[in-house]
């Protein structure tokens, strides 16, 4: 049975872009067959299913979602477009320095092929390459960037420049920024656009996808089998692309943890933008390990986001992410840090989302140990934009059983846990998210933390700006 597509409750994204008298993909309610089921119809489920009918047409590929396609993460995220390059340290440390530049270069690319992929298919995801300005805004986070820089050096990679604080003000109109670096490569779209016209394309090249239909029992047989409450599908292949959902399997579970990111929109200000010389709109970004984000929309509202938000507690089962953000006095601030000019405006719409971050922030794709035909592609870390274009090709290698550079990137890799069973895992999270907030305050105040603060903080997975050199 097809329903009305719910729009009541979801973010800004979600409700521009889905148009009136749209309907959902049909539940799944019989016994079906598949040659690959996906479950998760988010951007990496709908890239793996694209890239898989791209490569092998007469694939019957079939998505499960347990929501509509869009609704969690990937139609309700900031849109920025970032390449990869400032993970090049934990790329390297998983791939070796040459692939770890073939990567790179991917991921990079990821932002042209994401505005081709737009116009081949008529999508208006409101695309801009607008360039992304790291910065500083304390005289303790100028040079956070340093590290990075010289890895890329050691390899002759030129992607960012350095800005100082009066060529950031000329391009933002913000002069709260002492420093920065600025990478042109990097991108803004409409999220709830680009999701959704993904899956219109999977839909058009045959893709079967069946909507509001959560997966509850998942089969490790040969074949294996996705259960739901009125059906299932017993696919050759079954692919995980569940995002933060992940936490519910048990072998997937000890690699991520779940921490939500908050974003608003402003009533459109485009006077104002221009007033204060906000004009080129490259999208911005501090350097707190809880890193404050903007960037302006198409419709030249502000778009303030900040990370470090609602940790998800053990297998998420019911823990919902809907609904306007609690934190909105949190990106407030973040505004009137940031951007003073713009902090008069009022938010018209706020909203959260989960993010599935992994120790390195990078992402992790193989085979579940418990079945051979099982995959797995999770562990974004908040940065699944350019990268799911990518896990797309690792995962349809994975499922099409092909032995290529994809199958077997330095991303493949077991889902090693580094995070203690629940209620300590959610204490401990509760403990380090904690110390980071004081770490990332004490710096406003020139301030250096305390023992304690320092041990915790070290903990944090990676995110956008903080990669880690680790196993996971
Ligand atoms: C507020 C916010 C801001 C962000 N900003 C950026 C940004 O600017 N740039 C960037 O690159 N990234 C950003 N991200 C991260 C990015 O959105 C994600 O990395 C990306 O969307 C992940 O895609 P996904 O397909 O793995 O996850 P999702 O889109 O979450 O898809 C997973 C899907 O699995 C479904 N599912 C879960 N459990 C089940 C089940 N049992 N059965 C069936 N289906 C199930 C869910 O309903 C969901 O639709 C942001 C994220 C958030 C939350």
């Amino acid at each position: 049975m097809t329903r009305p597509t719910r729009i009541e409750g979801r973010c800004a994204w979600l409700r521009e872009a889905i148009a009136p008298g749209e309907t959902d993909a049909p539940e799944l309610d019989t016994d079906a067959k598949a040659d690959v089921c996906i479950v998760g119809g988010g951007l990496a489920g709908l890239w793996t299913a694209i890239t898989i009918k791209q490569r092998a047409p007469s694939t019957n590929v079939t998505i499960v979602e347990a929501d509509i396609c869009g609704g969690g993460a990937s139609g309700r995220n900031s849109g920025m477009v970032l390449s990869q390059w400032a993970k090049f340290s934990a790329l390297e440390a998983f791939c070796g320095t040459k692939d770890a530049i073939r990567l790179g270069n991917e991921f990079g690319n990821s932002a042209s092929n994401i505005e081709a992929f737009c116009h081949e298919h008529g999508i208006d995801a409101e695309f801009r390459r607008d360039g992304w300005i790291w910065g500083a805004t304390c005289a303790r986070q100028v040079g956070s960037w340093n590290g990075i820089l010289a890895a890329h050096a050691k390899h002759n990679i030129h992607v960012f420049r350095p800005l100082t604080s009066t060529e950031i003000a000329e391009r933002t109109g913000s002069r709260s920024f002492l420093a920065g670096i600025f990478d042109p490569t990097a991108a803004t779209l409409h999220p709830g656009k680009w999701v959704r016209g993904l899956r219109r394309v999977a839909l058009q090249r045959g893709v079967r996808i069946f909507e509001n239909s959560p997966m509850t029992r998942l089969e490790r047989s040969a074949p294996p089998v996705v259960r739901t409450a009125k059906g299932s599908v017993t696919a050759a292949r079954v692919v995980l692309t569940m995002n933060a959902w992940s936490l519910g399997l048990p072998e997937l579970r000890g690699a991520i943890l779940v921490i939500a990111s908050d974003d608003a929109v402003t009533e459109p200000a485009p006077d104002l933008l221009d007033k204060i010389g906000y004009r080129a709109r490259p999208l911005m970004g501090d350097s707190q390990t809880f890193v404050t984000g903007f960037r302006t929309t198409g419709n030249h509202r502000f778009n303030p986001g900040v990370s470090g938000g609602i940790i998800g507690f053990g297998t998420m089962q019911g823990q919902r992410f809907e609904g306007r953000s609690i934190r909105e006095d949190d990106m407030h601030a973040c505004v009137q840090r940031g951007h003073p000019a713009l902090a008069g405006l009022t938010f018209a719409d706020s909203w959260c989302g989960p993010i599935d971050r992994t120790q390195s922030g990078l992402p992790l794709f193989g085979a579940l140990p418990t079945c051979p035909d099982i995959f797995y592609g999770y562990g974004f870390s908040g940065n699944g934009l350019s990268t799911t274009p990518i896990a797309g090709r690792i995962l349809a290698s994975l499922a099409l059983g092909g032995q290529d550079e994809w199958s077997q990137c330095g991303l493949v890799r077991p889902a090693q846990s580094w995070l203690p069973p629940e209620p300590l895992r959610y204490v401990g999270a509760l403990m380090v998210r904690a110390a980071i907030k004081r770490k990332d305050a004490l710096a406003y105040e020139d301030r250096e933390p305390g023992f304690l603060v320092r041990r915790l903080a070290a903990l944090a997975p990676g995110g956008i700006t903080t990669s880690r050199v680790t196993k996971n």
